[in-house]
C-alpha cells in the first residue's frame, strides 16, 4: 500500500541500546527481531547489530528464512514460537534452533538442537514443569527458557532447572533491570528499539473549524488533516506539530483530523512517534503495549534508515 506515513529508523540508536543492555546486564544478548523487528525491518536491524549480540530470536522458522537471518548475521537463531510441522532438516538448513515443549516435538526435532520452552505461568507454548525432564531427555537439550514478565517466573525456572549445567534465560525487556532475572542471557525486543523510531505525516489541509466537524461532529478552534487513518494502523492519541503536543481528533479509513494551532500550515510535519513522543506515551493513550504501537504504525510506512 502506498502510504503517506514515513518511518525513520536510527540504526545507530539501536546499536547504542544494545550496547547499553549488554553493559548493564553483563550476559549474552539474544536480540528479538520477530515480526520483522517489530515492523522496523529484521534484515537491516539484524545486520546493524550482529557484531554486538550473541544471537537472534524470531517467532517462527519462516520469519528467519524470510529475513535470511543467518546470511545477515551468522549468529545463532532461536525460534521461540511453536515449531509447527516444520521438519528438523529445515531448521538445520536455516541455522534455526526450535523451541520445544513436548516429548513429541523434542523427539522429532532432536537433530536441530532444540531448546526447552518452560511454562512458568504464561500458559502458552510452554512445557509443564512435571514434563521438563522427559522433554530435555528426548531433545538432548542443553538450554531452556521461559517467557517471564514477573520475577517469580524466573525463580520458578531456576528452582526447576538450576544447577544442572543447562543454559537458562528468562528476561525480555520488562525484566532487564532485575539482576536476578538475567541468568545466562537476556532476550530484549522493545528495549532495542527505544527512541530509535520516528514516524511522521504531513498536513494536507489546515483550517479554522466551523461548527461541528468530521464524522462525530468534533469541535476544535482549528484542525488539520493527514493522509493516514486506521487502515495505516493509526489510532486516537497524541502527536506533535511544530514542537507542540496536539491530539488526533478523529480517524477515517485513510485520513485523520488533528488539532492544529495558529501557525500550523499545509506541508508541516505531524510527528506520531519520536522527537520526545515515545511509544510508551502513545501506548498509554491507546490502552495497548508499546509493541503494538510500533507494529501498527510501521505497517504501511515507508522506511528510511539512518546509519
Ligand atoms: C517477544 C518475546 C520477547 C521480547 O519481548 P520484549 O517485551 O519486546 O522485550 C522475549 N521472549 C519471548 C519468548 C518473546 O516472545
Amino acid at each position: 500500500m502506498v502510504s503517506s506515513l514515513a518511518v525513520e529508523i536510527d540504526l545507530e540508536c539501536i546499536r547504542r541500546n544494545v550496547e547499553r543492555i549488554a553493559r548493564s546486564t553483563g550476559v549474552d544478548v539474544l536480540a528479538v527481531v520477530k515480526a520483522d523487528a517489530y515492523g522496523l525491518g529484521a534484515p537491516r536491524v539484524a545486520a546493524a547489530i550482529a557484531d554486538l549480540v550473541q544471537g537472534f530470536c524470531v517467532f517462527s522458522l519462516r520469519e528467519a528464512q524470510a529475513a535470511q537471518l543467518w546470511e545477515v548475521g551468522t549468529k545463532r537463531i532461536l525460534a521461540l514460537g511453536p515449531p509447527g510441522n516444520a521438519e528438523a532438516k529445515e531448521f538445520v538448513a536455516a541455522h534455526v534452533q526450535p523451541a520445544v515443549s513436548s516429548v513429541d516435538q523434542a523427539t522429532r526435532l532432536r537433530s536441530a538442537v532444540p531448546i526447552l520452552s518452560v511454562d512458568t505461568g504464561m500458559q502458552r507454548f510452554g512445557c509443564p514443569p512435571e514434563e521438563v525432564d522427559a522433554v530435555l531427555k528426548a531433545g538432548s537439550c542443553t538450554e531452556a527458557f521461559t517467557h517471564a514478565t514477573r520475577i517469580e517466573q524466573v525463580r520458578a525456572l531456576v528452582d526447576l532447572l538450576g544447577g544442572r549445567g543447562l543454559k537458562l534465560h528468562a528476561a525480555g525487556s520488562a525484566l532487564l533491570d532485575e539482576p536476578a532475572a538475567r541468568l545466562d542471557a537476556v532476550r530484549p525486543g522493545i528495549a532495542l528499539y527505544d527512541s530509535a523510531v520516528r514516524i511522521s505525516a504531513r498536513l494536507v489541509e489546515v483550517r479554522d473549524t466551523r461548527g461541528p466537524a468530521g464524522y462525530s461532529g468534533f469541535r476544535s478552534p482549528r484542525h488539520g488533516v493527514i493522509l493516514a487513518g486506521y487502515s495505516h494502523g493509526l489510532r486516537q492519541g497524541p502527536c506533535l506539530i511544530n514542537g507542540t503536543r496536539r491530539t488526533i481528533l478523529e480517524l477515517g479509513m485513510q485520513s485523520a483530523f488533528v488539532e492544529a494551532g495558529r501557525g500550523d500550515a499545509i506541508g508541516d510535519e505531524v510527528v506520531l512517534l519520536g522527537n520526545g513522543l515515545d511509544a510508551a506515551e502513545v501506548a498509554a493513550d491507546w490502552h495497548a503495549p508499546p509493541h503494538e504501537v510500533l507494529v501498527n504504525l510501521t505497517r504501511t510506512a515507508e522506511r528510511q534508515y539512518l546509519e
